[in-house]
């Protein structure tokens, strides 16, 4: 398997302190990957080294199949929004991307409308970043990292501070990135719950060092994952379940059912049990146990 990044005991090193230690971490094309860890895990220090701007104390990185020196040649394919976007705030969303596309050397016409279009942008004409919202410049600087169309896109914590609309643009963002452009995303957050509705692989890290790389469905397993329906009529809702292939199902109380199996399709699940006639008081993932799990691996 080609991994677009692949570390062996990757370490950076502050004086004593290790904030980075031994990490060996692996992510897949195509794939959003979650970084999660608590604040002063070390997170945005391994992002810069896989980003080219830290130099690691030791191990190992390879970078789209290619390590030692050749992989520093493919740093130009990863765009990133580490820490704050650097944005000029006086300016507007489009003179601040033509400033990226110069300094990039890219001169095509409608590049930056095209960006802009991409994380719903195109419509803030001339109006300044200094009057933007936070998920405006968070988006902002998504497209400025989309520059250049990188292969590899690296965001540190790009919803911490916005609000529930914005964290759900920025979902919708990212997810429409990797469907529609194939893009490998490297995301880090440090709530788990967050990072679970757009990520395939999680990596816990804690005090530097990877306890965990896990995808989905194993994180899944751990965590018991369920979809919750609420509804008087049990008796009605059970056959549609089974029309619709859910077969890990049980009947919990007169008005609960959960339903085990994965990938379950909320809306649709919905209408096949109003249009059977159930009224359906609840119906939701439940994943209760996903940030306590978090919280027991990175117990001191
Ligand atoms: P946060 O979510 O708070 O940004 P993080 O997981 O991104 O946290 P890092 O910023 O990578 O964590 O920091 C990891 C550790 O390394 C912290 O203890 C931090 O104080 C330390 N550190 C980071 N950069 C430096 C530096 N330039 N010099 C010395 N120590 C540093």
């Amino acid at each position: 398997m080609e991994y677009v990044v692949d570390t062996k005991a990757l370490t950076k090193q502050y004086g004593r302190h290790k904030a980075v230690d031994s990490v060996s971490l692996h992510i897949r094309r195509g794939e959003i990957y979650g970084f999660i860890g608590r604040n002063g895990a070390g997170k945005t220090t391994f992002m810069k080294m896989i980003s080219g701007l830290s130099t690691p104390t030791s191990g190992e990185l390879a970078l789209f199949g290619a390590s030692g020196r050749e992989a520093a040649k493919h740093h130009n394919r990863i765009g990133n929004l580490i820490e704050q976007p650097g944005l000029y705030e006086g300016m507007g969303a489009k003179e601040n991307l033509h400033l990226k596309c110069l300094a990039l050397g890219i001169h095509a016409h409608g590049y930056e409308e095209s960006l802009l279009q991409t994380v719903g942008l195109q419509d803030t004409g001339k109006k300044k970043v200094k009057q933007f919202s936070l998920g405006m410049k968070q988006r902002l600087g998504i497209a400025m990292a989309l520059a250049g169309r990188p292969d590899l896109l690296i965001l540190d914590e790009p919803v911490n501070g916005l609000d529930p609309q914005g964290i759900a643009e920025i979902r919708e963002l990212l997810l429409k990135l990797k469907t529609e452009k194939n893009m490998t995303i490297l995301i880090s957050s440090h709530i788990l719950e967050e990072l679970y509705k757009v990520a395939d692989t999680f990596g816990i890290i804690h005090k530097g060092v990877l306890i965990q790389e896990l995808s989905k469905e194993e994180l899944n397993q751990k965590c018991n994952e369920y979809t919750e329906i609420k509804t008087p009529n049990t008796d009605l809702a059970c056959p549609v379940i089974e029309q619709m292939g859910y077969r890990k199902y049980q009947v919990i109380s007169h008005d609960t059912i959960h339903i085990y199996d994965t990938a379950i399709e909320i809306g649709a699940l919905n209408m096949a049990l109003a249009k059977a006639g159930c009224m359906v008081e609840f119906l939701q993932v439940v994943q209760d146990k996903l940030e306590e799990y978090f919280l027991n691996l990175t117990r001191d």
